[in-house]
């Protein structure tokens, strides 16, 4: 439907008057809707079209501890999520990704001067550990700089134990998620001359290709996939996503050794610092996902 429109509008063309401003539509955008801090618009990145009524009874039970005052579709896999308090949005918008039946549902800050279509919803904040890195790149900097290659630097976790500093280093950055993910950091070269090749793996990674690398289909709905393709001609795997441990951990303050850098700065799409997040928010609820057309 989005396709359509946007091919209509390249070849339509309008009228002087057609093409005339609504007037006083300015002023009437720049209003504020009492309440929208505590909003969130959603987005089901997903080749079929989901049954809304029931996302939204899954979230409502999901997120009881951060009440929802109302949840709304806004369309096919769009929704509009109201909190009742800004705590509760924020508990939910820094633990993205949530995902749904293994598919990412994507979360935006409300912006009222926006139709549903003109959200952005490739920016993905997301943990990634990096592999094998040299002990002295163990540090802010080398977070920092390792992390820009994903994409915007969120955080950086140098607290010790469970294998952060030394096994991987733990990062938080937003990725583009329309894009092939990053599957490894090239941290100067080994005792042999050949590059150091320092492997990524994501933190509740939602559904994607293994052919492509991008989020929001598998490899059976790949539109550049070949047919037929062999299992060891793939590029991506399973093996990018880290596999949790029984849940131990508690979520709460961020502890000492988290390092926050600046968060997006772009307006209503910024990101809230992020927390320490370990737990998996991954929802299945039997099959609910029509495949599809979008
Ligand atoms: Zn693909």
């Amino acid at each position: 439907m989005e396709e359509e429109v946007a091919k209509m509008l390249g070849e339509l063309k309008f009228t002087d008057e057609e093409m005339q401003d609504l007037e006083g539509a300015e002023m009437i955008l720049e209003k504020e809707v009492p309440g929208s801090e505590k909003w969130l618009v959603g987005k089901l990145v997903s080749p079929g079209i989901v049954d809304g009524p029931m996302l939204i009874r899954v979230f409502i039970a999901v997120w009881r501890e951060q009440p929802l005052v109302d949840a709304t579709k806004l369309g096919p896999n769009m929704f509009l999520f109201k909190f009742g308090r800004m705590e509760g949005r924020d508990f939910v918008f820094d633990r993205v990704p949530w995902t749904f039946n293994g598919e990412l549902l994507a979360l935006k800050a409300f912006d009222g001067k926006l139709s549903p279509t003109e959200y952005d919803f490739c920016p993905l904040p997301i943990w990634i550990r990096v592999y094998d890195l040299p002990l002295t790149g163990m540090d802010v900097e080398i977070g920092k700089a390792i992390a820009r290659k994903f994409g915007e630097c969120l955080t950086a976790d140098f607290r010790r134990g469970e294998g952060r500093f030394g096994e991987y280093m733990r990062i938080r950055a937003v990725i583009d998620s329309s894009k092939p993910l990053r599957r490894c950091v090239i941290v100067g070269k080994l005792n042999d001359g050949s590059p150091r090749v320092c492997m990524a793996k994501y933190e509740r990674l939602p559904r994607f290709c293994y052919w492509c690398g991008t989020i929001g289909h598998e490899l059976d709905l790949c539109l550049v996939a070949p047919n037929n393709v062999r299992e060891d001609q793939l590029q991506f795997g399973d093996w990018m996503r880290v596999k949790f441990k029984p849940k131990s951990a508690s979520l709460g303050a961020p502890k000492p050794g988290l390092v926050h850098f600046n968060s997006m700065n772009s307006g209503a799409g910024k990101f809230k610092k992020a927390v320490e997040v370990v737990e998996d928010n991954t929802i299945t609820v039997g099959n609910v996902s029509a495949r599809g057309k979008m």
